[in-house]
């Protein structure tokens, strides 16, 4: 599970210049997913070997004047909440703020790590200017410019070495681990309780010093799984939720701890942008998918209605749309165990090694009924295929000229995999490699 970088500081320093450097790294690394489009705030890196995830939450702000100091202050609370590790960023050129002495006041009480980088040292005669920020109280100055990429080396190497030692998490292997995420009030607690028969509406309010998550062991209806509950679940909202960034963020911690993400949808509502984000902060985490629309008991129904739901659903999620849709009530408990079983086939859908010879078997000829198109007359030829020893299911193509074959074709070759192989609900990573 990789930790959890969330740049905060006031609008203009540079945030989003600078997360676009940290996740620079990773970029270049091929997904091998179709249809993930790069999130604007949020990213993977990888630095000295340590994966992490970068939240720029500035992204998310509001940009009036009126609601901005206190959007700022809402950001910081819940980058202390929900992150790790705090790079607050400041601007060399303007010099201190009251807005950066506001934050660094907050910043200076908390438990986590925190690195200030002064942003926009692009020159040495800057360099003279950046000491003014140790009075912000908030110890060494990582002086770096996003820009051009000065000094980003030196605060990588300390940031990820401040990353605190997960405690070793007492899971044991083999046992799933479910996160049920999703908007606020569409169902979560309802349905958590419902599914534990306890209710874990427990309030803690003490900034950056709860325990993070915990996985709680569930023994219910002859299966084994745990539940990942994080605080951002059960803390009860300091911030404002309807806030779209707020409920991802709260997401984005239970999302990476599981293997399974159970989302809900309000049937009420129908799904929207904010279940979008979601969903695709669970496809770039290539974690198991089941949909669950909730409060099926407030809709008129006729014999049309779940078709109509999927449609609606598959045409949002699309090209993924090979995701099992539930349809149920939390309050009136209807398909809930259903919910869990479809989770735990899920699970399972993940955790499988197909053998090389019948993967060859059905690719191969798929591949010989529709080979890649050939490329400036150049012919491409698939030789094997095999399953990448990862823990989530991937794929390894070998060919002559592996560059040359393009998306849809690795979604051809997806779609064979699911036609022939139960991966319901599991995001799937295709690579061409040269042979
Ligand atoms: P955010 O609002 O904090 O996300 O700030 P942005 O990343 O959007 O940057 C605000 C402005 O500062 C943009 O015009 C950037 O090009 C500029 N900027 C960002 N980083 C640097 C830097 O290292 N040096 C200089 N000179 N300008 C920068
Ligand atoms: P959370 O914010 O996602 O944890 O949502 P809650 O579990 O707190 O539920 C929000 C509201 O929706 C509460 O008033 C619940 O009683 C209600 N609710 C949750 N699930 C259902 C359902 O399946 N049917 C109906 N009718 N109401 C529900």
């Amino acid at each position: 599970m990789s930790n959890i970088v969330a740049i905060v500081g006031r609008p203009n320093v540079g945030k989003s210049t600078l997360f676009n450097r940290l996740i620079e790294s990773r970029k270049a690394i091929v997904d091998g997913v179709s249809g993930v489009t790069r999130d604007r705030n949020y990213g993977k890196s990888v630095w000295n070997g340590k994966e992490f995830s970068v939240i720029d939450t500035g992204g998310y702000v509001v940009n009036s004047e009126d609601v901005f100091e206190e959007e700022i202050r809402k950001q910081v609370h819940l980058a202390i909440d929900e992150a790790d590790v705090i790079l607050f960023t400041v601007d060399v050129e303007g010099g201190i703020t009251d807005l950066d002495q506001e934050v660094a006041a907050i910043l200076r009480r908390v438990k986590k790590p925190v690195f200030l980088a002064v942003n926009k040292v692009d020159n040495n005669q800057r360099i003279l200017d950046a000491p003014e920020f140790y009075g912000l109280g908030l110890g060494e100055l990582y002086c770096i410019s996003a820009m051009n990429g000065s000094g980003t080396g030196d605060l990588l190497d300390a940031l990820v070495s401040s990353f605190p030692k997960k405690e070793a998490v007492e899971v044991e292997e083999g046992i799933p681990r479910f996160a049920v995420v999703g908007r606020p009030n569409v169902g979560k607690s309802s349905f958590i309780n419902a599914l534990t028969g306890v209710d874990r509406n427990i309030v803690t309010d003490i900034a950056g010093t709860t325990r993070d998550s915990i996985n709680t062991r569930y023994t219910k209806y002859g299966h084994d799984f745990y539940l990942v509950d994080t605080a951002g679940l059960r803390k009860k909202a300091r911030v404002n939720e309807d806030l779209e960034f707020y409920s991802v963020l709260r997401s984005v911690r239970s999302i990476e701890e599981s293997d399974v993400c159970m989302l809900l949808i309000d049937a009420t509502r129908g799904i929207e942008g904010q279940d979008i984000n979601i969903f695709n902060l669970m496809i770039r985490n290539r974690k198991g998918v089941v949909i669950l629309v909730n409060k099926w008991d407030l809709i008129e129904k006729d014999t049309h209605s779940v078709k109509k739901f999927t449609e609606q659903i598959q045409e949002r999620i699309a090209p993924f749309v090979d995701v099992p849709i539930l349809f149920m009530s939390a309050l009136t408990k209807q398909r809930i165990f259903k919910a869990l079983e479809i989770a735990i086939e899920v699970y399972e859908n993940r955790q499988q090694k197909l053998k090389t010879s019948k993967l060859n078997e059905v690719l191969l000829e798929a591949i010989e009924k529709y080979p890649p198109p050939s490329v400036k007359g150049k012919y491409i030829k698939i030789k094997y295929v095999t399953q990448l020893p990862s823990p989530t299911p991937s794929f390894a193509l070998f060919a002559n000229l592996p560059q040359y074959i393009k998306d849809p074709y690795r979604r051809y070759i997806e779609n064979q995999l699911r036609d022939n192989f139960n991966f319901s609900g599991v995001p799937l990573q295709i690579f061409f490699r040269k042979k």
